[in-house]
């Protein structure tokens, strides 16, 4: 991997890298598509990292499809796939970790206490081995970009973060990997998380700030779905990630909920 990456570098080239864990969808797909328009050579890695996933979560049932996702990824010209196993990326002995401590604490790393820690070290990991001069992620995983963003600023690493926006379905709901878990029923419910955003959007544009009146009626949409149970609804500041008092242009709310057996995220910025 290495090789290339000094390969590409020697010949002036840049370098683009777009982290995954494969199991390609049309979100995928189009960071892909950014970062070949913004650099010379693109890699993308696909490593289902374990050491992000709790003991008692999906790790073992992530879906896998690695001959599509290679065809896919060589149908919009990506230049390298770098496809690590476990054994390489973490070998006997491994104890060294990256802590981004406040960001990783509320939403997400509330119910997933340990998942930003082996988020940040294997994007590190992946930036010491491919080198890549920008890296590109989704704004719909967004508490993680904004961890990546701080790490890369607290550790003065050579890498330049592009955002993504959210790419959904057509009725709204964000991509995801995980909707590959939903049955048909499930997939209708899965739209409570897209709505409830739309209701807060609405509520705001009909002059609602209160965080606690928006919640509830978010709240209230979801919990219309029987198999629906919500983790979290995050109102806050989109940069710190502290909750608010107040709402306004450029507040950010995020939501985790349980569709069944299944968790997804989705956020918009009022
Ligand atoms: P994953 O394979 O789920 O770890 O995602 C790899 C990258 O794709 C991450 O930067 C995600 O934020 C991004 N991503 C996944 N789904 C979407 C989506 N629906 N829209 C935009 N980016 C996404």
């Amino acid at each position: 991997m290495r090789q290339w990456s000094l390969q590409g570098k020697k010949s002036g080239k840049s370098i683009a890298l777009v982290p995954t864990m494969g199991y390609f969808h049309e979100g995928h797909l189009s960071l892909m598509r950014m970062a070949r328009a913004i650099a010379d050579s693109v890699a993308v890695s696909i490593f289902v990292n374990p050491t992000q996933f709790a003991p008692n979560e999906d790790l073992d049932k992530y879906p896998k499809d690695i001959k599509r996702d290679i065809g896919l990824a060589a149908s919009i010209g990506i230049d390298c796939i770098f496809l690590p196993d476990n054994d390489a990326m973490y070998e006997k002995g491994f104890q060294t970790w990256v802590q981004v401590e406040e960001l990783s604490q509320g939403l997400c790393g509330k119910s997933r206490p340990h998942h930003f820690r082996g988020v940040a070290t294997v994007v590190l990991k992946l930036f010491n081995i491919i080198m890549p001069d920008i890296a590109v992620f989704g704004q719909k995983d967004y508490q993680q970009l904004k961890i990546i963003e701080r790490m890369v600023k607290d550790l003065n690493l050579p890498v330049k973060i592009v955002p993504h926006p959210i790419v959904r379905e057509p009725d709204g709901l964000a991509m995801s990997s995980r909707n590959s878990y939903l049955s048909p029923q499930e997939r209708k419910s899965a739209l409570c998380l897209i709505n409830s955003l739309k209701i807060a959007q609405k509520s705001f544009n009909e002059g609602i700030v209160h965080p606690d009146t928006i919640r509830a009626k978010m709240r209230h949409e979801i919990l219309a779905n029987k198999n629906a149970k919500i983790d979290y609804i995050f109102i806050g500041d989109a940069d710190t990630l502290k909750e608010t008092d107040t709402i306004g242009d450029g507040t950010l709310i995020a939501l985790a909920v349980w569709i069944g057996t299944t968790r997804l995220i989705d956020n918009i910025i009022i």
